[in-house]
């Protein structure tokens, strides 16, 4: 280390000071020595302090032993050709169908490539009979693909070309809701938030997982598209803390049927003043706690630049394309010539619009949900960032003007709950007020 790093010996040279002045008129803690261990004190600090957390969130993984209806099936690799796995415990190859063990691989540090051999699913090099095969790392249940470590277990599935698979995240549903809360909340928001967070996140993936997963491999994708899920590194002691506390909580609400059931519990940040029916974004069945209620919260906790958005423009030869390529239907309408609202939730000093209606160049025209309009013109929807907006005809341009709000808006906004929290109000109150006449039960 460069003595000029320390500022009394720079002082020192500077000033040209004897040392046996300097023990007089310097403070014992900055003699070098001292500075030295103050300096070696605050590595060995550090290295404690991070190891814990580390050893915190390595902690294994809880339920692996529950039943197969709490387990999240996370779509994470679509149609991969090769991926990168490094477990830094032992772990099985399982055929998924016998449910036999294949293989069995030792502790290692360094990373296994997974790839397609003679149209096999191949583990450094090694081929696989199976066409699906589940590889279950031992305690503590954790595995790192493409640099990313998830918890519980990775199911490989071979495409039926056989030159590509899909890997699909098994994880109990608690370690799931872990890598959702953290990735849909900043960990430093009010604890009574993330509480709302977890449970609103668990009814929805519960509610997914029921009414749709069982047509496909996979229960949810690990996007906006769903809820974002990132994993471990998404956990926090604050994370974690919102988890166990609503351990099993789910939201459920009175159906046509008279039965208390779940509901598509969605949420979205930022509702720019007031939340929205899920029929008029969605479409579908209605749900009592889906109507849209008023939300004076998300103002002060939002960002200026997400609760009002500026004018944003899009070519109209890219919205044509955008739109017949989502939806094909749309061809016999030629080029788009004018875009206007068919339908729109007044809500006093805004609107948002919920259908638009589309004039083509061929003179014929269509309607699409005002939400499905925005998402195929911008899929990431951080442009175009909620459709409470004016649409104007600027020449060769679209131009989406007075944006307000960051979402669909429909069921809890997360800066809302943020901003109730704030206020006092607990997880409890969160959900009834953005769920009206949704129940809390435990569903283990
Ligand atoms: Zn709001």
């Amino acid at each position: 280390m460069a003595t000029s790093g320390y500022p009394c010996e720079a002082w020192i040279r500077k000033f040209k000071v004897k040392s046996s002045e300097l023990k007089i008129q310097l403070p014992i803690r900055h003699t070098p020595y001292t500075i030295y261990y103050c300096r070696i004190v605050f590595l060995l600090w550090l290295i404690i302090f991070s190891g814990c957390k580390a050893r915190q969130l390595a902690r294994t993984t809880p339920q692996m032993d529950i039943e197969p209806r709490f387990w999240i099936r996370v779509l994470l690799l679509n149609s991969a050709r090769a991926c990168t796995l490094t477990v830094t415990s032992s772990f099985a190859v399982l055929d998924a169908q016998t449910q036999t063990t294949e293989a069995y691989f030792n502790q290692s540090d360094a990373p296994a490539n997974i790839t397609i051999s003679a149209g096999r699913i191949a583990i450094s090099g090694r081929p696989f009979t199976g066409e699906q095969i589940i590889i279950l790392p031992d305690r503590p249940h954790i595995f790192n693909l493409n640099g990313d470590d998830y918890r519980g277990k990775l199911k490989l599935i071979l495409n039926p070309n056989s030159n590509s698979f899909n890997a699909i995240n098994l994880v109990p549903l608690e370690p799931y809701l872990a890598g959702v809360v953290g990735a849909e909340m900043p960990d430093y928001w009010e604890p009574a938030a993330l509480e709302a967070q977890a449970i609103a996140a668990r009814t929805y993936c519960l509610y997914i997982k029921k009414h749709f997963g069982s047509k496909r491999a996979w229960d949810v994708r690990k996007t906006e598209a769903n809820q974002v899920y990132l994993g471990v590194a998404a956990e926090s002691t604050q994370i974690w803390g919102a988890v166990n506390k609503t351990w099993g909580r789910v939201l459920v609400c009175k159906q046509t049927d008279g039965d208390e059931k779940l509901f598509p519990a969605y949420y979205s940040s930022t509702c720019g003043g007031h939340t929205e029916n899920s029929k008029h974004v969605f479409g579908g069945d209605s749900f009592e706690p889906l109507v849209g209620v008023p939300c004076p919260y998300c103002k002060d906790v939002a960002k200026p630049s997400f609760f009002f958005w500026p004018m944003i423009q899009f070519d109209k030869t890219s919205i044509t394309n955008s739109l017949l390529k989502r939806y094909p239907k749309l061809k016999r309408l030629g080029k788009i010539a004018s875009i206007s609202s068919a339908k729109q939730s007044n809500y006093g000093e805004f609107s948002r619009l919920t259908s638009v209606k589309l004039l083509g160049s061929t003179g014929k025209s269509d309607f699409l949900r005002a939400e499905d309009f925005r998402l195929s013109i911008d899929p990431t929807g951080r442009k175009l960032r909620s459709t409470i907006c004016q649409i104007v005809n600027m020449g060769d341009k679209w131009a989406f003007l007075s944006g307000r709000g960051y979402g669909h808006g429909v069921g809890m906004c997360q800066c809302g709950a943020q901003g109730m929290a704030r206020g006092g109000k607990t997880s409890r109150q969160i959900l009834f007020y953005y769920y009206p006449g949704s129940n809390i039960i435990r569903v283990y």
